[in-house]
């Protein structure tokens, strides 16, 4: 016993690890990180991390003189607690590696109970060691906890294996960056490890914490560190939803949202970068308002400033002072430089922080004219608006998203139209409804909708497929022509939008010439070679073209006949103005004139009420559709008012 000259332990490494977490944690609490979908394993990690680092540090305080702190139930305790966290330090990495990775996401479940098995494991080992040789061993003028430093340092080992190795095998879903950190990382912490388990009885250094605090820095510099922006020292939009996260629902603070309008100054680069260096001094400036004043830079162009206070006082007169510092700049500027400002309270409505940005750009949207600055506090009616729209944007891309061709919020009504030749109904409208909860949504409110958020082309598909059944349904037994669907210009105008419609028509044993499209005129004018293209595709095999709308638009009639439409649609509106006004009435009478005389077949809207009637039938249109005629109903309904065939 007496050369057992006891040497006190060194934990140099794990101070050193100790004060890179803390500094971590520190730049983590302050720079709001990217709260992604891994982030809580990195910080989770940190903070267990700092625990056991003082814990081991505590562990190392008493081994190097247990003659004042040790007792041996205490220290008892703390060995164990200290494997627990370091248990729960390596589960943090365990499943950050693998939960970058989407298979590995979707089997959440099972790696927990993985990783569950794992802990079992090592806390039988825990026992066994325990039983065996015991975690410590006291001597003269220390504790020995060269084996409960191996301990944990080889199931550092085994993790740092089965990282490697859960990386190595699913290389596929793993992204670049990972697997690259994983094979330059693990070798240095194996060699690392092993190094600890050999050189701890020798020289008494314990620096384990060195193979996973860096770990835990990594992962926060490669994914959750963007909290500013360079150029003009403004916080990121992570640092917004943060920041949005924390105060949404609990304080109802303000918020402006500024947008810059450029116009024709990008070509000029010496005058970008003046309005780029008054750009960062009025941030300055703004951030100079006062200490409750926050900005935001959430895009090049977009700017985003929370008054952090409920005081109305307070945040008029920071509004008013933000408005100071933008008109300034702008007159100071020798270009045009104007801005939207837009600024209202985040209400309950906001409930999340993407709806709040999303609700500021929507207002934003109002402001179409880039000539000059405008300023708006919203409504109490903004918000309810903007709720109906956010709720029917999200239902429509989740429809997208699933796309179920029997998707049952797209609900499909239809509106005979009548045949002045036949003296019946030989045609008909298919005309789409949303269905939002218990609410009917109509097709001018979510139309508009959906061709901006670019969920039209789903609807379209839906509406074709179910408009293809019912013809399937009922053509056998009943006399019709076709029943037509509306297609919006922009999907006309991509290429492969014939081929589509194609396919869904091409799974329904129904005659071709049953389905006919309307289009506005619109579709001529955004891609006119794809948009013809995609007609002339369609038409040959067997599909008619209404143009829809007519005399809405600028209507270039040249184009119009260039196009294969077969059927022309007037609009209400001309049918409304030539009753009133006589020189309309010639430009009506001469246009179905041409049109006829040209081989197309004229159709007229809107027809509601006996005298609209009389002048349709007098003026010679083929087609009337009107409420006068029959109103549009659930598609499934639309048979009763066609002719049966024969007797069935
Ligand atoms: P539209 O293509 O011009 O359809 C005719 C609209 O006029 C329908 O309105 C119809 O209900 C209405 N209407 C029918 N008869 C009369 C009448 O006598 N008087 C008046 N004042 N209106 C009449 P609805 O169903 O509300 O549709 C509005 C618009 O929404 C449609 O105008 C069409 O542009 C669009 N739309 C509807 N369904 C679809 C669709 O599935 N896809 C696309 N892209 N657009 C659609
Ligand atoms: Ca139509
Ligand atoms: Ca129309």
């Amino acid at each position: 016993m007496m050369n057992d000259y006891f040497r006190p332990y060194s934990f140099i490494g794990e101070v050193a690890g100790l004060v890179i977490a803390l500094l971590l944690l520190g730049v983590m609490l302050y720079t709001k990180p990217k709260k992604t979908y891994v982030y809580k394993y990195v910080f989770s990690g940190t903070i267990c991390s700092i625990i056991s680092l003082l814990l081991n540090i505590s562990i190392i305080l008493v081994a190097n003189k247990p003659e004042e702190y040790f007792n041996r139930y205490i220290f008892m305790a703390q060995l164990i607690v200290f494997l627990l966290l370091y248990n729960a330090v390596l589960y943090c990495i365990f499943s950050y590696v693998n939960m970058m990775s989407i298979v590995r996401r979707a089997q959440r479940k099972e790696f927990l109970f993985m990783y569950l098995l794992l802990t079992f494991i090592y806390l039988t080992g825990v026992v066994i060691e325990l039983a065996a040789t015991g975690l410590y061993q006291m001597s003269l003028d220390g504790i020995r906890i060269d084996n409960f430093t191996r301990f944990y340092a080889g199931a550092g080992i085994v993790c740092a294996i089965l990282c490697f190795n859960a990386t190595m095998s699913n290389r596929k879903n793993v992204s670049r960056v990972i697997s690259h950190a994983v094979y330059a990382i693990v070798p240095i912490d194996l060699v690392i490890l092993i190094i600890q388990m050999v050189v701890v009885s020798k020289y008494h250094v314990i620096f384990t914490s060195l193979t996973y605090v860096p770990v835990f820095a990594l992962g926060y510099m490669l994914f959750h560190s963007y909290p500013y922006d360079e150029i003009t020292g403004a916080q990121s939009i992570y640092s917004l939803n943060a920041y949005l996260h924390k105060t949404i629902g609990k304080r109802n603070t303000y918020i402006v949202y500024i947008k810059l309008l450029f116009q024709g100054i990008d070509n000029l680069m010496i005058e970008k970068d003046d309005v780029m260096f008054k750009g960062v001094e009025a941030c300055r400036a703004v951030e100079s308002i006062s200490n409750n004043v926050y900005i935001y830079r959430i895009a090049d162009d977009r700017y985003i400033n929370v008054i952090d206070s409920e005081d109305e006082s307070e945040y008029l007169r920071s509004i008013n002072q933000i408005r100071g510092v933008l008109d300034s700049v702008k007159a100071e500027l020798s270009v045009p430089v104007n801005y939207v400002m837009v600024t209202g309270q985040i209400q309950s409505e906001l409930d999340e922080p993407g709806k709040v940005r999303r609700f500021f750009e929507y207002i934003i949207k109002r402001y179409k004219d880039q000539n000059s600055s405008h300023f708006y506090m919203v409504k109490p009616s903004d918000y309810d608006s903007f709720i109906d729209n956010y709720e029917i944007s999200t239902t429509l891309k989740d429809i997208r998203n699933k796309l179920d061709l029997d998707d049952e919020r797209v609900v499909v009504y239809a509106q005979p139209i009548y045949s002045v030749k036949t003296g019946s109904f030989r045609v008909a409208e298919a005309l789409t409804r949303l269905k939002l909860g218990e609410r009917i949504i109509s097709p001018d409110i979510f139309i508009p909708i959906a061709e901006e958020s670019g969920t039209i082309h789903a609807l379209t598909c839906i509406v074709l497929n179910k408009v293809c059944k019912v013809i399937e349904n009922i053509e056998d037994y009943y006399d019709f022509d076709a029943i037509s669907v509306n297609i919006s210009s922009k999907e006309i105008s991509q290429p492969d939008a014939h081929i589509e419609l194609f396919d869904i028509i091409n799974k329904y044993d129904i005659d071709l010439s049953k389905i006919r499209l309307e289009l506005t005129e619109s579709a001529m004018f955004e891609n006119y070679d794809v948009a013809n293209n995609n007609m002339n595709y369609l038409t040959r095999a067997g599909i008619h073209f209404y143009l829809d709308d007519f005399g809405t638009g600028y209507s270039s009639l040249e184009r119009v006949m260039n196009c294969p439409f077969k059927t022309i649609k007037f609009d209400k509106s001309l049918l409304y103005k030539s009753l009133d006004d006589n020189r309309m009435d010639d430009i009506m009478t001469y246009m179905i004139e041409v049109f006829k005389k040209n081989g197309f077949v004229t159709l007229v809207e809107g027809v509601e009420d006996e005298s609209q009637s009389q002048y349709s039938l007098e003026h010679g249109f083929e087609y009337i559709q009107g409420y006068h005629y029959a109103k549009p109903g659930p598609i499934e309904e639309v048979k009763k008012y066609f002719e049966r065939k024969g007797k069935f």
